[in-house]
């Protein structure tokens, strides 16, 4: 209960600790205690085929109900279960929980779901996909896995033939966050990614500084010569849409299509009248 946990939480004020490693054991100490309890939800952000609008696919984004502090964000809790190793069991609830989801939308529609270093270094990821995808019959080709170059930095040699097996099994990888982290060409080299993400500090710019629009070009350029599709992550402007239409960016996200969001009111659709998440309907922005 929060009443025990409050207790436990007193205890770990040890002397000597600061004020800053109190709070990080403290999330530590809820983190733990969350994964008993049902207080994770995926919310759901659409992901829009910038040619025909339309919407392809969800990305599945973590979010913490805690009883106390309210919506915590994954920025704020997913290093800790990192560093703790936590996110390799919370990272195989998000795997089922994504997949279960996916299975009650409309099939053509795509999942993707963010892994970070410590799951891929897991024993377990390959097996926990493998019987999530078995468990909800999603169709692997349906499901996309997200890593950033931070995976390639260290165990390369391992974490590039965890990808290859994963492949292997029908299943697309992306490159998250493009452009943010230290010698993205040369990780372009150690895989054959499916789809390039790029970054949204270069998106949201597009429209206003010549340089993000330059880098944007070559992004897609490089992406188009490797046979790889682009996304462009943390859409807001309708300006910003239309110098992706320009430079010939496949796919886009972000806020002018929507923001994450749950979609419990569709699960159990099939036999009430709301409609599943559906692939043939155009996907206006919503209105300022
Ligand atoms: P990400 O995978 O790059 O996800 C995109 C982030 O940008 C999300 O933040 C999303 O809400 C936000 N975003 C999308 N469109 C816009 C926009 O137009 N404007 C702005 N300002 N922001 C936008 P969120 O949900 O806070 O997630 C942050 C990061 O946490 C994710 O970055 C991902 O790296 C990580 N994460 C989220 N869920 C999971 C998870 O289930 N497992 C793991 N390992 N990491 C996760
Ligand atoms: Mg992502
Ligand atoms: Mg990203
Ligand atoms: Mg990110």
């Amino acid at each position: 209960s929060a009443k025990g946990a409050g207790r436990n939480r007193v205890a770990c004020f040890e002397e000597g600790m600061d004020v800053a490693a109190q709070a990080r054991r403290n999330l530590e100490l809820d983190l733990r205690a969350s994964l008993g309890r049902d207080e994770m939800r995926l919310h759901y952000q659409p992901l829009v085929d910038l040619k025909t609008q339309k919407k392809i696919g969800y990305e599945a984004l973590l979010r913490w109900e805690h009883p106390e502090r309210g919506v915590v964000m994954p920025d704020d809790f997913i290093s800790v279960a990192e560093e703790t190793g936590m996110i390799v069991q919370l990272g195989e609830w998000v795997i089922r929980k994504a997949l279960d989801d996916a299975a009650t939308w409309d099939d053509k529609l795509t999942v993707a779901i963010n892994l970070s270093p410590t799951q891929m270094r897991s024993a377990s990821l390959v097996s926990t996909i493998v019987s999530a995808l078995a468990h909800s019959r999603v169709d692997p080709s349906r499901l996309e896995l997200e890593i950033t170059e931070s995976i390639l930095m260290h165990d390369s040699e391992a974490n590039i033939r965890t990808l290859h097996t994963l492949r292997d099994l029908g299943i697309r990888i992306s490159l998250d966050d493009f452009g943010t982290g230290y010698s993205s060409l040369n990780y372009l080299r150690s895989f054959p990614f499916d789809k390039i993400k790029i970054d949204r500090c270069f998106v949201s710019e597009i429209d206003t500084r010549e340089d993000c629009r330059a880098i944007i070009r070559s992004v897609i350029n490089l992406a188009q010569n490797l046979g790889m599709t682009t996304t462009a992550e943390g859409v807001e402007r309708e300006d910003q849409v239309e110098e992706l239409r320009i430079e010939g960016c496949d796919q886009v996200q972000g806020f002018l299509y929507g923001k994450a969001e749950a979609l419990n009111e569709y699960t159990d659709l099939r036999s009430s009248d709301k409609q599943a998440p559906n692939v043939g309907t155009i996907y206006l922005p919503a209105a300022e």
